[in-house]
């Protein structure tokens, strides 16, 4: 036995990033508790502007998670019953749950294989004169090709979302994720590279009028309070979530960069091996949210990592068109290939910014092991 079976190397350690930011932490924690201002008031202004800063974004809404990002956004475009919007076949869930969610049908268009992201070769030919809106996921952390998704959109006349959950930071051609659609969303999600203690989320867009009808829709659509002009719902993020993401958001470049770099490490340890290596568009800043290889043995090679100490995930087992709550949309297997081959051989590894070199020497080695025996 080596010495290294007694490293553990888990997928994600929000203690080792706790540690590193208690004091600002509990300051914010303990300044919203002093000022009981719990719903509204200077934390979420603050964190909305310093967001829309961030996103070379004019205006930025907070919400109550990414989730509800994509919903509000689809709600405030009157996305609604006959209409259609497309969504690449390999996200998360919620990306294709929002569009259901608001009365419409998801249409599912496969990605590049080799970034994940919605192919826009393939665009065009999903476009109906139903189509009201694409919903282009920029997965992994990596910005999908705004622009060119964008003129297929702009030809046909249909709106832009770009679900940025998992992109806050990156870049296409130095434009940030979220600040060239109609809408940007993202998510606070505790495992996002901007993470708050819970849920959370923000809609961002340059157009005053879909801000103001956004905010509206977030606060049941009231201004002043008890005069209700729309019908809405209550999608906030709490001030106690606001004063932890401002903190947050303060180092979130440098751990975006750490992650890079602990990619360029696992890059260069894998050179020469059989493992598929995530591809880097040199056109994007990439903040690596997940940093994800491929196996023809994916759940052998998870297994292997388990008992190696190291915590891997699969994102995503099913892709979208497969999903049994979409079976009454009548895909079948086959029609989605990269994304059904995706599903199978993609395994997640840890790439959070605190792992030490020791760790990743580790589940590189362990990784080889198995693919390269
Ligand atoms: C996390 C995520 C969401 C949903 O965000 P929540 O805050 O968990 O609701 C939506 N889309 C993608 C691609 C995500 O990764």
């Amino acid at each position: 036995m080596s010495a290294n079976t007694t490293i553990q190397v888990p997928l994600l350690d929000l203690k080792a990033q706790y540690a590193t930011i208690r004091a600002e932490v509990d300051d914010a924690v303990r300044r919203v508790m002093e000022s009981c201002h719990f719903i509204g008031g200077p934390e979420i202004g603050g964190l909305e502007e310093e967001v829309a800063r961030y996103s070379q974004s004019k205006f930025a809404i907070a919400c109550a998670s990414g989730t509800d990002a994509l919903l509000m956004a689809m709600w405030a475009l009157d996305i609604g019953p006959g209409d259609e919007v497309i969504s690449p076949a390999y996200s998360f869930f919620a990306t294709a749950g929002t569009i259901a969610n608001n009365g419409a049908t998801p249409v599912f268009v496969d990605v590049d294989p080799r970034t994940y992201n919605l192919d826009v070769h393939l665009l065009e030919k999903a476009i109906t004169p139903n189509t009201k809106a694409v919903v282009a996921v920029s997965l992994f952390g990596q910005c999908a090709d705004i622009p060119a998704i964008r003129a297929v959109c702009q030809k046909h006349q249909i709106y832009l979302i770009e679900d940025a959950a998992q992109s806050i930071g990156s870049e296409w051609e130095g434009k940030r994720s979220g600040s060239m659609c109609d809408f940007g969303t993202f998510s606070f999600f505790p495992s996002k590279n901007l993470g708050g203690a819970g849920d959370g989320g923000m809609i961002v867009t340059q157009d005053q009028a879909l801000a103001d009808k956004t905010r509206l829709l977030c606060n049941h659509g009231a201004k002043p309070k008890y005069y209700h002009s729309l019908v809405g719902t209550n999608s906030r993020l709490d001030a106690l979530q606001a004063a932890i993401l401002r903190v947050k958001l303060r180092h979130l470049d440098l751990w975006s960069e750490k992650r890079a770099k602990n990619a360029a490490l696992y890059n260069a340890l894998f050179e020469g091996s059989k493992v598929g290596t995530p591809l880097h568009d040199a056109r994007t800043r990439h903040i690596y949210n997940q940093y994800v290889i491929r196996s023809s043995n994916r759940d052998g090679l998870k297994q292997h990592l388990a008992d190696r100490g190291i915590g891997t995930e699969v994102y995503y087992p099913v892709p979208l068109h497969l999903q049994k709550c979409f079976a009454h949309l009548g895909y079948k297997p086959g029609d989605m290939p990269h994304s059904e081959a995706a599903a199978l051989e993609t395994l997640a590894l840890p790439i959070y910014p605190e792992l030490t070199e020791e760790q990743i020497r580790h589940v590189a080695q362990s990784v080889r092991e198995f693919v390269d025996a």
